[in-house]
């Protein structure tokens, strides 16, 4: 059976759920396909660190009513290098802007009520199998042999969907950067130990905490590339947390029960174009970035308000000019996070990790370090990037 919509929109991550309330707000139709059950969706745990740039776009289309109510405001961030603590407070530079901590799946949820609430056409357990007839009008193939025939598609399908996969290889240049090394993910159930992130510089690798709710907290632990959880057991977690974030002043790590762990491979990816005929790429789909800095979640809300914007005319009234222009809007925005990004990778982590050049380079994170605190021109510049204005 084949089904039409103005735009076929794959995934229901924060991508592809804030370009579906954008649209169906607008009046455009569309139609979003989502290959995990609701539940998965709404209790998928990721990303937390909400920019300031991205509160404020939430905010001012009535989005970011739970976030602002339940999410915790993050006026500072911490760094600890040899025992000592180093906090960057935001203001006076931030003039009043902050970060604000909302796990990603709880505003996930959030648009996802939104939508369906609008009436939206949401189909969970839903996956697309292929994208064709990228040159005209597409269609999405879908598991179940049904077809969905669309004007445009969104790939809002994350690192590992089908989306970019249907574009050409010759017309896709996609570059990426491998770290040599790896971060074990560990959420547990723990309240907070500091009221900010922590990144530790650490010759035996980094340590970074995030909170996520008063009762959840969750750890990063720089690793080898090959580490598994087979590795870490939790006593060596705990204990390597305790030993990289360690203070020379009375300082409490709560710890808890482990609820998941994993490891992130680190590396950045970018896709450009990031668009092929009537086939946008959004979001993971079209770029990665590490964890440090907390940019991917960011990049991928402000990937589908441009895009939305940009069909929004399109469909409304006829001006193609936005959205033929999203890619080259957007590439200039995730390049910038790309080196924001490569450059706080090597403050936060060990460079040459397990390697004979870790102790020199443990050196020169020092040396930045001591050059963000000691140059308010320097400091200025990071916090522009970190926290996003
Ligand atoms: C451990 C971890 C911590 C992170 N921390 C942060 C952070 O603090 N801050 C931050 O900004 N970012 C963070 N990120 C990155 C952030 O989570 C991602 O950048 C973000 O999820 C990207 O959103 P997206 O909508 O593009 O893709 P995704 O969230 O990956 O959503 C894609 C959706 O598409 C669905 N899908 C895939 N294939 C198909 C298919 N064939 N058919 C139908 N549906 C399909 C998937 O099920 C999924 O729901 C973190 C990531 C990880 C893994």
């Amino acid at each position: 059976m084949i089904h039409r919509t103005q735009v076929g929109i794959i995934g229901a991550g924060p991508a592809g759920m804030l370009l579906a309330v954008l649209l169906r707000r607008a009046g455009v139709d569309c139609v979003v396909l989502e290959w995990r059950d609701r539940e998965y969706v709404a209790n998928r745990a990721r990303g937390a660190t909400v920019e300031h740039r991205v509160v404020e776009m939430l905010r001012r289309y009535g989005l970011a009513g739970n976030l602002l109510g339940r999410g915790a405001v993050e006026n500072a961030v911490e760094f600890r290098l040899g025992g000592r603590r180093y906090p960057v407070h935001y203001e006076p530079l931030a003039a009043g802007r902050s970060h604000y901590i909302y796990p990603q799946q709880f505003l996930v949820r959030d648009l996802v009520d939104a939508f369906l609430a609008a009436g939206g056409d949401l189909r969970f357990e839903t996956a697309a199998t292929a994208v064709d007839d990228l040159a005209g009008q597409p269609l999405i193939r879908l598991a179940d042999g049904s077809e969905l025939r669309c004007e445009v598609v969104a790939g809002c399908d994350g690192e590992y969907g089908v989306a970019r996969g249907a574009i050409p290889a010759s017309a896709l240049h996609c570059t990426d950067y491998q770290y040599g090394y790896a971060w074990l993910s560990v959420l547990a159930d723990a309240p907070p130990s500091n009221d900010c992130v922590i990144n530790a510089l650490h010759e035996s690798g980094a340590c970074v905490h995030v909170r996520r709710t008063p009762t959840v907290s969750r750890f990063y632990l720089q690793c080898g590339q090959a580490d598994t959880r087979a590795d870490w057991p939790d006593e060596r977690i705990w204990k390597e947390i305790g030993i990289r974030l360690a203070l020379d002043e009375p300082w409490t790590l709560h710890t808890g029960p482990i609820t998941a762990t994993g490891t992130v491979r680190m590396r950045s990816l970018v896709c450009d174009p990031m668009r092929y005929g009537s086939l946008f790429l959004v979001g993971d789909a079209a770029h990665i970035v590490p964890p440090v800095g907390g940019k991917g979640f960011n990049l991928a809300l402000a990937d589908a308000e441009e895009l939305a914007l940009g069909l929004i005319d399109r469909f409304t009234t006829g001006d193609h000019g936005r959205a033929d222009a999203y890619s080259d809007t957007r590439l200039a925005r995730i390049w910038r996070a790309q080196e924001f990004v490569h450059w706080m990778m090597d403050l936060v982590n060990t460079p040459g990790y397990g390697t004979a050049t870790a102790p020199f380079l443990h050196r020169v994170q020092a040396a930045r370090l001591a050059r963000l605190m000691d140059s308010p021109e320097y400091l200025a510049a990071f916090l522009t990037d970190y926290v996003g204005w």
